[in-house]
């Protein structure tokens, strides 16, 4: 007898629907959106998360603990940008979705978070994927950088066989020989895993492309394509931002990438 994984559609012919509040994850459109990390700035976290409510975005994103390249660069704030994440919730109503690196502060980010990230780098952290499993918060599991299609599902499948049934799939763009953006979007993967699996599909363009400038056609690309939803770095000052800012774009530009994103899904 072959194995029916959770993940499949075999275990489950529906879509998972992830409700969040009024939020339907995997039924509704969802944006989620916000700066790369957690900056030092309360007013500004709040601004942020403002407008990006104001065009449309349910969830607001931002890192408080970094994977980075080099040891060097900005870490993120660790549990007091959680502290300021959890302000920008009281402040806006806007559900929050963060980041979690290590095992030891599972507890912590699922405390002050109503989503916990999973990063690319981590996607085969079979530890870590085994305690979000055993908390009761959604988990957005993020394609790791050079990932297959069955690696990825099985790394879903490690979080819902502790019990926590609610992951949210994000392709980010995966490493191949391409040299013009940061990584190359597989749009591909959104039909092929709709078929195998019940599972919420989110876009991750701006990982994905690395330049804010390929951000708004390959989000719309991504809502024709079928996905459920897109994870975007916003930030009111782009240029400033602390992690990530070449490939963050202005409020202005994710309200045009809101608008249109529903008038796409409107036809499909
Ligand atoms: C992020 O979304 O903040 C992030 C670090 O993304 P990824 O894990 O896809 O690189
Ligand atoms: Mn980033």
């Amino acid at each position: 007898m072959t194995q029916k994984f959770l993940y499949s559609r075999e275990n489950r012919k529906e879509d998972t629907i992830i409700s969040l509040g009024n939020l339907r994850i995997g039924q509704d459109l969802v944006f989620m959106a916000g700066p790369c990390s957690v900056e030092d700035n309360l007013d500004l976290m709040i601004s942020i998360a403002k407008k990006v409510k104001d065009s449309g975005a349910k969830v607001f994103r931002a890192g408080a603990f970094k994977p980075r390249s080099s040891p060097y660069s900005f870490q993120g704030l660790g549990e007091r940008g959680l502290k300021i994440l959890n302000k920008v919730r009281e402040e806006t109503g806007l559900l929050i979705i963060t980041e979690v690196m290590d095992t030891r502060d599972v507890d912590i980010v699922s405390k002050y978070s109503d989503i916990i990230q999973i990063g690319a780098r981590n996607m085969q952290n079979f530890s870590l994927l085994k305690e979000v499993g055993k908390q009761n918060k959604p988990v957005l599991l993020k394609r790791g950088l050079s990932a297959t299609l069955d690696e990825f599902l099985m790394s879903a499948e490690y979080i819902m066989k502790e019990g926590n049934t609610n992951v949210i799939l994000c392709e980010r763009g995966i490493r191949t020989f391409v040299d013009y953006t940061r990584n190359t979007l597989d749009l591909s993967i959104v039909p092929a895993l709709k078929e195998k699996t019940h599972l919420p599909i989110v876009i991750d363009p701006s990982h994905a492309t690395g330049y804010r400038s390929y951000v708004k056609s390959m989000s719309l690309a991504s809502v024709a394509a079928g996905c459920d939803g897109l994870l975007l770095e916003v930030h009111i000052n782009p240029d400033k931002a602390a992690s990530d800012s070449k490939q963050t774009i202005d409020p202005e530009v994710f309200e045009n990438i809101v608008n249109k994103s529903l008038s796409i899904k409107k036809i499909l």
